[in-house]
């Protein structure tokens, strides 16, 4: 008898749990993903910020399903998906699906202005944080030689574009790593003076989350250093600054964490897809006219039961992996399968040492409480004992010492 055939794309939080939740042992399954590792995007910040080592945060896909024998890992790029011969296309190959799952997450959107990318990276892979490090460490450098005051000015300006859960993260760990870990590094500039500007084009920040944990989030920033500009909008960015409004703030170290588009892959099915790119599912997860073609994660816009589109965070990918991989366990047909229920186990976002804000429901909480809690879940969320191990003790030394250990410069090119 013919093998049934389940391809999944994607190794993060979606496919990975779909992968692990897959229980048919005679059918062939393969997972491809353009990189070897599954990433914990969650503490991508805490690498940009020198906090962690990226093999902290990532975790090889071949090590996490070994025991799988069953599941073939392929590290491939995807370039497109016939949906009429049910095969996923490869650069040199091609692989035929009877079942398929796409888990292919999101990147970050320039809302038109790609050439911003050039000096404003943005936060989603491990190259992109190794970049914001290098970037951010080399400004410190350049600055201690710099010949004016206005070049060093320049040089120790950090404007953090988008004030979600990732800006406000991003901000509040620079201002942590240079206002206290390396306050007495150097000799010339004091690294304690840097200016650090979170600008968002709404009213405030973290506009997911209640208004007054908004508020509390941006009362820590500010206590930290950090200057929070609300209601403005970035219409440049280039070499040398970023414009807001009327304003041109002059700076070398510009960063993204305003916009996410779902992956152009996505286009090759040929179906609906919202204005990020999203393509919009069933409530079973799968699309319009097949069944057994599944989109999950960040690629997928899902509507919840009042009409609200699930937001892209791990919890919704990875109840969605399990939620398919049920379906395709059991052989479930389209009119039999019971909608996708979202379980919403609360959000949160740290802002510092010791300070976070987290919602769970109509639960709200902030500061010490809501740190620990923070630090607790994504603990026990990382892939590993080895990974679970040398987050909690670097997290132990920065708590005991506020030293940042990771603060490497590796590759002068990329500044
Ligand atoms: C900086 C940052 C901070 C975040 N913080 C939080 C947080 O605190 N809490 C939270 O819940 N969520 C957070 N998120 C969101 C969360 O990480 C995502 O919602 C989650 O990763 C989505 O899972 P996914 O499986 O859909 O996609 P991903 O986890 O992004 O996985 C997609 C996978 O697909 C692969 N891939 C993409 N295109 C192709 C292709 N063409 N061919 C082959 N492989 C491909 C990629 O390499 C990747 O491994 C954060 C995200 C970022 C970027």
């Amino acid at each position: 008898m013919k093998k049934e055939k389940i391809v999944i794309i994607g190794g993060g939080f979606g496919g990975l749990n779909a992968a692990k939740s897959l229980k048919k042992t005679g059918a062939e399954i393969t997972l491809i993903d353009k990189t070897n590792h599954h990433l914990f995007q969650p503490l991508l910040y805490q690498v940009a910020a020198a906090a962690l080592s990226p093999g902290d945060i990532a975790t090889p896909i071949r090590g996490v399903l070994r025991k799988r024998k069953n599941i073939k890992v392929i590290m491939e790029k995807v370039i497109s998906i016939d949906r009429k011969n049910k095969k996923v296309i490869l650069k040199d190959d091609e692989i035929e699906f009877d079942y398929l799952i796409v888990a292919v997450g999101s990147r970050h959107s320039y809302f038109g202005n790609d050439q911003w990318e050039n000096f404003a990276p943005g936060l989603k892979t491990i190259s992109d944080a190794l970049k914001i490090r290098e970037k951010m460490l080399y400004a410190f450098e350049k600055a201690e030689v710099a010949k004016t005051d206005a070049e060093i000015d320049k040089y120790l300006t950090f404007v953090i574009v988008g004030g979600g859960p990732t800006g406000v993260e991003l901000a509040g760990a620079i201002a942590e790593i240079s206002k206290k870990t390396m306050r007495k590094d150097f000799r010339r500039i004091d690294p304690s003076k840097t200016k650090i500007i979170l600008v968002e084009g709404e009213n405030r920040i973290l506009t997911t989350y209640d208004n007054s944990l908004s508020k509390a989030a941006e009362e820590s920033l500010k206590q930290m250093g950090v200057n929070v500009l609300l209601n403005r909008k970035v219409t440049e960015i280039n070499s040398e600054g970023v414009q807001i409004g009327d304003e041109f703030i002059n700076a070398t170290n510009v960063f993204w964490a305003a916009g996410n588009q779902a992956s152009p892959l996505l286009k090759s099915l040929n179906t609906e897809q919202d204005r990020a790119g999203r393509i919009i599912v069933d409530n079973d997860c799968s699309i319009k006219d097949d069944a057994n073609i599944f989109i999950i994660g960040d690629a997928a816009n899902f509507k919840n039961g009042g009409g609200k589109t699930l937001p892209g965070i791990a919890p919704v990918a990875i109840q969605q992996g399990k939620y398919v991989a049920d379906i395709i366990n059991k052989n479930i047909n389209k009119e039999d399968r019971k909608p996708f229920k979202y379980f919403d186990k609360g959000t949160m976002a740290t802002i510092g040492r010791a300070k976070a804000v987290l919602q769970i429901g109509k639960f709200k909480a902030s500061g010490f409480f809501a740190w620990l809690t923070w630090v607790f879940v994504h603990i026990m969320y990382l892939i590993g004992f080895r990974n679970r191990y040398m987050v909690m003790s670097e997290w132990v030394w920065h708590y005991i010492n506020m030293k940042n250990g990771i603060r490497l410069i590796t590759n002068k090119q990329n500044n």
